[in-house]
């Protein structure tokens, strides 16, 4: 158990299990979709899971971790008292990285303010925080939440996974010099809806003039319809008419729907898998 196909991560740590859909991007939720399919647990039913505790002390050697990739560990169900037993494991293991996202950033931000000074320095050593945000009202909501803890020191990041809207003006409006890292990616699943390639090329950009590390995932079940590649024209001169495997997006841009392994994790022909420096300057 811990280790994982996402692309940003070497470990995942599961010591809760379970959420409820809270905004707009949890509409095809891939930890609901990956629980029923492996577990038995009702998804709903938001829980902890004290056996896991242990684990990330099991790892010996220095490990990215991402905290709760089946829940969001700051759900209104996962106690406080028990919150703080994750971050006290997280605090003892300072030779792993681990990365923190959720939805519910006032409560991220409302834990993260009570804990004790001695645990919050700790923390800030091997702790990155993250929310994640689809949409233009998630943008303002969210991520204004980070910008305390970038200035105490935290590494703070921003997941658009799903994004479903064009985010750049309102992120250009809010300032993020507090942002340190921004993931992108595409939804996966039976009903995902695709990643435009405007909006991506955006978020793209908008790093590049801030000069904050990109990381782009993946495309997910849909991909920008490039007729330069061949695979790409092969697979879609043998579709049939009208198939529900072509989009064409707003702007008049086409996409076609293919397996994860097939869309891969290129824009525009590039990798982007950058990841934040330390005020230290050394590379994670
Ligand atoms: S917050 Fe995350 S884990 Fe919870 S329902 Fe939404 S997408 Fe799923």
């Amino acid at each position: 158990m811990g280790n994982t196909a996402i692309e940003w991560a070497d470990k995942v740590w599961n010591p809760t299990f379970g959420c409820t859909k809270v905004s707009e991007g949890c509409k095809h939720c891939y930890a609901e979709i990956i629980s029923k399919r492996f577990f038995e647990w009702d998804f709903q039913d938001v829980r902890p899971v004290p056996h896991r505790l242990q684990e990330p002390y099991k790892w010996k050697s220095p490990q990215k971790i991402f905290v709760g990739s089946l829940s969001d560990i700051f759900h209104k169900k996962i106690k406080y008292d028990y919150i703080m037993e994750i971050l006290q494991v997280i605090a003892r293991n300072q030779h792993h990285t681990f990365m923190i996202l959720t939805k519910r950033a006032e409560r991220m931000d409302d834990i993260l303010g009570i804990i004790p000074d001695e645990m919050l320095s700790s923390l800030k050593n091997n702790l990155w925080v993250g929310v994640s945000v689809e949409n233009i009202k998630r943008v303002h909501e969210r991520i204004i939440k980070l910008n305390h803890w970038h200035h105490c020191g935290f590494i703070t990041f921003i997941s658009c996974e799903p994004l479903l809207e064009n985010i750049r003006p309102d992120l250009e409006m809010i300032d993020t010099g507090f942002v340190d890292w921004i993931i992108l990616g595409g939804e996966s699943g039976r009903n995902s809806r695709p990643l435009m390639i405007n909006h991506a090329r955006e978020i793209r950009e908008y790093c590049k003039l801030h000069e904050i590390p990109f990381f782009f995932k993946q495309w997910g079940n849909w991909v920008y319809y490039d007729d330069q590649i061949q695979w790409m024209r092969e697979y879609k001169r043998n579709l049939k008419k009208n198939s529900k495997y072509v989009f064409v997006d707003p702007y008049g841009d086409t996409y076609i729907r293919a397996s994860k392994k097939m869309t891969g994790h290129r824009l525009d022909g590039h990798i982007y898998q950058e990841f934040p420096k330390r005020s230290d300057e050394k590379a994670i």
